[in-house]
């Protein structure tokens, strides 16, 4: 099928689209890298009659190191730029990690951070890793910048807090702490490689093997990415032996209300959910050594 007609327009600046996106209200959708909303598009499941392309604005695709530590990366930065940035391999691994295991490479060529963030498909993988990472995401409108933590960010199915007005312009990452690994263990599909159920890890190890911090996001299991509290409690003043591991992958699925569907019913992902989540937190483990 073909997409309902749209006026397109490529604003070379943030100012500029948020101007555009505050003038159609609406009516308008920002595209990024289009590998989820021209499909949508084309399903006519999406009409926007207005389309403001991010891709022309120089200064939003950047990973740099953030004044006073972490990263902040810019919203079009896409999965290859991630996969392929040593600032992200030693800054923020587990970014890396799971940007490379996102599609095909042809996805991850034309696929950003910000537009898998701001779609918040239930089955992306880059939500659970910015929950584990703890991020911090900056947006931009004509009414100024917000930050809004990733806590607060993911409401329901395909629905985040950004306001129909607001660009999401920077992911800020915060430096991992010393003694920190992570990982990212997900059952993707195997002809799309979406998430069915994925993990992120961020583990803290202190000198004496104990555990001195937990981050922990899960998707693909409930109708939005979410943070896993319960594990991260049950890991925390642990000394990080089978029975503590084992606790925390246990309860990486309490509160999640599981999707059922073609590709798995909902005690499947809970099943799913546990094994991943002990996969992640081991290899997290095993990373910080
Ligand atoms: C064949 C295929 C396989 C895929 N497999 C995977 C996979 O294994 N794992 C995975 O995680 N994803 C997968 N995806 C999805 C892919 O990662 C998408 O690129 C991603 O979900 C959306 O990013 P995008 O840059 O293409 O955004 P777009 O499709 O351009 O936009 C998506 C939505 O976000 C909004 N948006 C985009 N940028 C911004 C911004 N800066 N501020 C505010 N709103 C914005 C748009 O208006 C739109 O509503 C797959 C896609 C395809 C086509």
């Amino acid at each position: 099928m073909v997409t309902s007609a749209f006026a397109y327009h490529a604003p070379t600046s943030v100012s500029e689209a948020a101007r555009l996106l505050a003038e159609h209200g609406d009516e308008a959708k920002l595209l990024a890298g289009g590998h989820s909303l021209i499909p949508l598009m084309k399903l006519r499941l999406s009409e926007p009659s207005v389309l403001i392309d991010l891709g022309k604005i120089e200064g939003m695709s950047y990973i740099r190191e953030a004044d006073g530590g972490g990263l902040a990366v810019g919203a079009m930065t896409t999965y290859a730029d991630l996969q392929r940035s040593d600032l992200v391999r030693s800054g923020a691994p587990v970014l890396a990690d799971a940007a490379a295991q996102v599609a095909d490479q042809q996805v991850r060529n034309l696929g950003t951070l910000g537009g898998s963030l701001a779609h918040a498909d239930p089955a992306g993988d880059m939500p659970a890793v910015v929950i584990a990472l703890n991020a911090e995401l900056v947006t931009s409108s004509t009414g100024g910048h917000r930050r809004i933590s990733i806590d607060d960010f993911f409401v329901d199915l395909l629905t985040t807090a950004l306001e129909p007005n607001e660009i999401l312009n920077e992911i800020s990452i915060p430096a991992l702490a010393a003694g920190s690994g992570s990982a990212y263990a997900k059952f993707g599909n195997k002809a799309s490689h979406y998430a069915i159920v994925g993990v992120a890890a961020v583990v803290t190890v202190d000198g004496s093997g104990n555990c001195s911090g937990a981050s922990i996001g899960v998707t693909g299991a409930g109708p939005t990415a979410v943070r896993a509290s319960d594990a991260e409690a049950a890991l925390v003043g642990s000394s990080l032996d089978d029975a503590a591991i084992d606790a925390a992958a246990g309860a990486a699925g309490n509160g999640i209300e599981f999707n059922e569907d073609v590709h798995a019913s909902a005690d499947y992902r809970a099943h799913l959910t546990s094994v991943y989540a002990g996969r992640a937190i081991r290899a997290a483990i095993a990373n910080a050594g």
